[in-house]
């Protein structure tokens, strides 16, 4: 009997770990997150005390620093870090600094660091080494602290795209996440921004197996190398074409609707401006260096950027040539729903997840061994 219950236990345990799948948290408007919901520490929110470190010095937070450079693509090294201020971290932090249109000081000034906590899209701005981001870009002219680039958009390497059969791409949701019509239409609007400058396509389609591009909501170790890693610091990551896979960070706080730039939160994230950007990656593009850009890597929270700029669409009709009824506006505004949520929802909030059905699983293991 104890056997068993145990091993219930244990499958409960296991079932909800693997299924990482979650029904993450989304907001029809700002005023329904909850207050206790209002965590004030992002992922990365530890950087901030390492603003005004110089080469040179050892500070507790730099391994941390240098893990995170690495997973962006800023130092090759896979060796253990330590929290010295190396020659490597140095020529790291400038290239981020390139990349981002800071001055190249090398140095954790105030600025580098505020730019480095903004919660930001997982997927590494120097791919394989190799990058077209500001700098991998030849130098127009330069002087001792600023380099003069000419930004734009990027591709990953080999400029993997949709192949010309396959223009009319199909799009679901993962079935666990069980997604509101609402929120599945912040997607469509996504997509929208994205077929309405190329010949590209977006349909929905119920078969996850079938769909070209497989969207999900995803907590902590989901099994493809790319941690989430809770609150704010990355939100969200996609791979290049013809993966079609992407994942959303089920731990943010999302809001669906309602003009989010009035939120008073630190951590309520735009789910439409991710969508967008994510898309994007789906597609080919890679991160740009134009601030303006969809595909710039940081988004501040609190932030809504949902129309591509020129930058977007000159890089997205490289790959795919142009709508035949697009215009050439660089607005790509849709009719936008962004109070909808307000009347659909009232202030009720879907808070529900893959942890909360951990704990759910957790106790009800405790209890079958209470009852033995
Ligand atoms: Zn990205
Ligand atoms: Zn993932």
């Amino acid at each position: 009997m104890r056997i068993i219950c145990l091993f219930a236990f244990a499958v409960a345990v296991s079932f909800f770990l693997s299924s990482t799948p979650a029904s993450a948290r989304f907001f029809p408007n700002i005023t329904s997150i909850p207050p206790w919901l209002n965590a004030t520490h992002g992922a990365w929110d530890s950087f901030r005390n390492l603003s005004g470190c110089h080469p040179g010095e050892k500070a507790d937070g730099l391994s941390k620093l240098k893990n995170y450079l690495k997973h962006f693509g800023y130092i090759n090294s896979s060796s253990n870090f330590t929290d010295d201020f190396d020659s490597d971290l140095k020529t790291a932090i400038e290239t981020y600094q390139k990349n981002f249109n800071l001055n190249v000081t090398g140095d954790l000034d105030p600025e580098t660091v505020q730019q480095i906590v903004r919660p930001r899209c997982g997927v590494a701005d120097i791919v394989n080494g190799s990058t077209t981001m500001n700098s991998g870009k030849t130098t127009q002219s330069s002087n001792a602290t600023h380099i003069h680039t000419v930004s734009h958009y990027t591709f990953f390497p080999g400029k993997p795209r949709w192949p010309q059969y396959n223009r009319d791409l199909t799009y679901a949701f993962q079935p666990e996440n069980e997604l509101t019509d609402v929120v599945k239409g912040v997607f469509t609007r996504a997509f929208s921004r994205w077929s309405a400058v190329t010949a590209l396509t977006f349909t929905q389609t119920d078969s996850l197996a079938d769909a070209d591009l497989k969207i999900g909501f995803f907590v902590g170790d989901h099994g493809d190398g790319e941690p989430f890693d809770g609150l704010l610091g990355t939100l969200a990551h996609a791979f290049s074409p013809t993966s079609g896979r992407l994942h959303l960070d089920g731990d943010e706080n999302w809001v669906v609707s309602s003009d989010i730039t009035e939120a008073t939160e630190t951590s309520a994230v735009d789910l439409e401006s991710v969508a967008v950007h994510e898309i994007g990656h789906l597609l080919g593009l890679g991160h740009s260096s134009v601030e303006n850009a969809i595909m710039y890597p940081t988004i501040p929270s609190r932030t809504r950027k949902v129309e591509l700029a020129s930058d977007d669409i000159l890089g997205i009709q490289e790959l795919y040539g142009t709508n035949p009824s697009y215009n050439g506006s660089t607005s790509t505004t849709t009719p936008s729903s962004e109070n909808e949520g307000d009347t659909v929802y009232g202030s009720s909030a879907q808070i529900s997840g893959s942890l909360w059905g951990f704990k759910a699983a957790m106790a009800a293991g405790f209890g079958l061994l209470l009852v033995l």
